[in-house]
Parts: structure tokens; sequence; C-alpha cells
């Protein structure tokens, strides 16, 4: 079980962010530092999960329905194209653990990875 973080108190509503998408599971909102012109955080609402391995590992749809919501996004706010980063421990730049992917898009040629 992850512990609170800044993104809990986003899902509670206490941390002001605009949400973009909505469902029963995931929310998604823009990154407060964008390092593209089309920068979104996907984040499941359930605590339970660190990183993406233990996503993938104990409940698959859930990460199946974070892509989802990427695609969407990406169709939305660009051209369909996206990168999805999931930083996956600390000396890999993930510093919210409570798993969240990273949804890039629009100007990416010049761009390398979020770190
Ligand atoms: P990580 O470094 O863990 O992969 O990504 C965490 C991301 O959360 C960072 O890109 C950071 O800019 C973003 N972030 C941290 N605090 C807030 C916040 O209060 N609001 C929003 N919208 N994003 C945040």
């Amino acid at each position: 079980m992850a512990a609170d973080t800044v993104f809990t108190k986003i899902i509670a509503g206490e941390i002001p962010a605009k949400i973009l998408v909505e469902t029963e599971n995931v929310i998604a909102f823009p990154d407060l530092n964008p390092q593209a012109k089309v920068h979104i955080l996907v984040i499941p609402k359930t605590t339970e999960y660190d990183n993406v391995t233990q996503l993938a590992a104990a409940d698959p749809a859930l990460l199946a329905e974070i892509v989802g919501v990427a695609q969407k996004l990406a169709s939305e706010h660009a051209n369909g194209d996206y990168r999805l980063i999931f930083n996956s421990g600390a000396s890999a730049g993930q510093t919210v653990f409570h798993v969240h992917a990273h949804v890039l898009a629009g100007d990416l040629e010049e761009r390398s990875l979020v770190g």
C-alpha cells in the first residue's frame, strides 16, 4: 500500500488540478511542470500501487485502462501519437510513489525522456 502522496490530495480535491478525464478507476490532469507541449499524468484512484511493476502484476486491467486513457488524451490534445513513461524507483526519477503514467505528446522531436 502506497503512503499518502500529493496525488492522494489531488484525488480528494484537497489540491487543485484540472481534471481532464475521470472514470470510476482513474483520473488524468496536466503535470505541474510540463516537459512537452502535452504532458498529462494518468493515475489510478487506488493508493495500493507504488509503481507500474506492482500494478501490472496485481491488476493488468487497470493498467490497460490507463493506457487506453493515455491514447484518448493523445488523440484529443495532439495527433494521437504519444510517449508513455512510468518512472519506477527513485534513481529512475520517480518522486511520487503512487503509480502514474506520464503521457507526452505534441512537440516531441527534440525531447528526451522525463527525468
Ligand atoms: P515522477 O517524478 O514521480 O515520475 O512524476 C511526478 C510528477 O508529478 C512530476 O512530473 C511533477 O511535476 C508532478 N507533480 C508533483 N506535484 C504536483 C502537483 O501538485 N500537481 C500536478 N499537477 N503535478 C504535480
